[in-house]
């Protein structure tokens, strides 16, 4: 990163006058995550004047390396690249010379109430092939209807026993809500997991993922600590009104601002939007997914497997967990909770939280296993810059809805960017920065 001292925050009203229809475009990119630095780094490339404010003061938004534990860096926001073949995250880690190791859900253990050994294969068979029937049915709907409302009312559920739905509950949670990050009662029966996949293995950083955002933020203008306060449209351009009251004109701004921050309305802006792309932050859901790292001082555990699941005694809660002890020969656990799991969870503090994981520990491994040496623990909703974890086709809304949002507003001079706008690979790092990839050849086109 880069912060250069030329170009100052000038008065509006003056930059506004110097800003014209020339090829080479003054852009302010809204938002220093993986989607603002590959607009911002592809319109730097192309030769355009690209400045990038954001409200933190750090780099990469919901990439999230925490340090904490200097020799065990841990991944607060994305942690894998889903998917390696062919996913432009790969080409960049290999840029970024960052190492990766493999984690599978072929390698993982299925443990019940009292820590005793389950074999799933067939119930989850059983349980797909139920929410598949019900799923088949909602499509043949004219209206959609939410995930809980297409399976609740299918005749298979209807007739299934308590064990059934237990089971089928568990699924649900393990394939649609902690993917996708939206509870069953939101999530959209038609469109839930609507959007491709890139094919091979899913793969994290030992090292992080901010060597990602290191390396893309590499020689651009990237100002920390300036939260975005107002937008309005001005002649051939858009005026930037910081939260400290300063201004800056541009001919373009690149807003990747996470959509719980649009929906929130904190960001001013001085004329509507298209009507559609109002619609689609009102209407497309902001998921909630959580993290809690907790670290051993040794691995007490089957270090063979990289994914354990537990059907303990509250649906959702402690059900996913990874362990890091076989990727990367780390005394590390992390335990995920997705959707109102995860909002119930963010009203405990750290020690209660630690508390709870070790409870359900001991009773996935018996009463003896080790407590915890420490944790560290997000909320995201509760983070002002974000105020969720990523976004989910809430019921009504589909791909459609995000290339609704995505585009441009005011006259080709505001331009949407971010993980909300990738209809293709939504709520993931490759689609933030797809996104923004996208962006910057939307305005190298108007350019030309
Ligand atoms: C817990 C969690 C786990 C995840 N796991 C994975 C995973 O394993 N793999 C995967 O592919 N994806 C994962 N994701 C999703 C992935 O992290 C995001 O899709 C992606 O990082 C979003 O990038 P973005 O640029 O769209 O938004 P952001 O990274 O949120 O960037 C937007 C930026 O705008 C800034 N901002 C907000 N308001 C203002 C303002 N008013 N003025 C200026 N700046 C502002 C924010 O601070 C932020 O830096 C995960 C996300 C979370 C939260």
């Amino acid at each position: 990163m880069h912060r250069r001292a030329a170009l100052t925050l000038l008065p509006a009203a003056l930059l506004a006058r110097r800003a014209g229809a020339q090829a080479r475009r003054r852009v302010v990119v809204i938002g220093a995550g993986l989607a603002g630095l590959a607009a911002a780094r592809d319109l730097r490339a192309a030769g355009h004047e690209v400045l990038v404010l954001e409200a933190r003061t750090r780099i990469g938004g919901r990439i999230q390396t925490s340090r904490l534990w200097r020799d065990l860096p841990v991944d607060l926001g994305a942690s894998w690249i889903h998917g390696v073949t062919g996913n432009p995250i790969t080409a960049l880690a290999d840029q970024a010379g960052a190492g990766r190791a493999e984690t599978s859900y072929d390698r993982s253990l299925a443990l019940g109430p009292d820590g005793q050994h389950l074999d799933l294969s067939e119930a989850m068979d059983r349980a797909e092939t139920l929410v598949n029937a019900a799923r088949a049915a909602a499509e043949r709907r004219d209206t959609d209807l939410s995930l809980a409302l297409a399976v609740q009312s299918s005749p298979e559920w209807q007739a299934a026993d308590p064990a059934t739905r237990r089971l089928t509950r568990h699924y649900i949670s393990a394939t649609y809500e902690q993917e996708y990050a939206g509870d069953w009662t939101e999530a959209s029966a038609w469109n839930v997991d609507a959007g491709t996949a890139f094919e091979g293995p899913d793969v994290l950083f030992p090292g992080g993922y901010d060597r990602i955002v290191t390396h893309l933020a590499d020689r651009l203008d990237v100002r920390t600590g300036q939260r975005v306060a107002a937008l309005a449209p001005v002649a051939d351009g858009v005026e930037v009104t910081l939260a400290d009251g300063q201004g800056l004109a541009c001919d373009h701004a690149v807003l990747t601002l996470p959509l719980g921050v649009l929906k929130s309305g904190s960001l001013r802006l001085a004329e509507p939007l298209a009507p559609a792309r109002q619609q689609a932050i009102d209407r497309l859901g902001m998921g909630l997914l959580n993290k809690c790292w907790l670290r051993f001082d040794r691995i007490s555990w089957d270090d063979s497997v990289d994914w354990i699941e537990w059907l303990g005694p509250r649906e959702g809660h402690w059900s996913q967990w990874v362990s890091l002890a076989r990727a990367t020969q780390t005394p590390a656990l992390l335990a995920l909770h997705a959707g109102s799991q995860a909002r119930d969870l963010e009203a405990l503090d750290d020690d209660a939280t630690r508390a709870a994981a070790h409870d359900a520990l001991k009773a996935m491994f018996g009463t003896s296993f080790p407590a915890p040496v420490a944790g560290q623990i997000t909320r995201w909703s509760r983070d002002p810059h974000a105020l969720g974890a990523y976004s989910f086709h809430a019921t009504g809304t589909s791909p459609d809805t995000r290339r609704a949002l995505a585009g441009a507003d005011w006259d080709g001079r505001l331009v949407f960017a971010g993980e909300a706008t990738d209809a293709d690979y939504p709520g993931t790092a490759h689609g933030a920065y797809l996104s923004g990839v996208a962006a910057a050849d939307w305005i190298a086109e108007q350019a030309q």
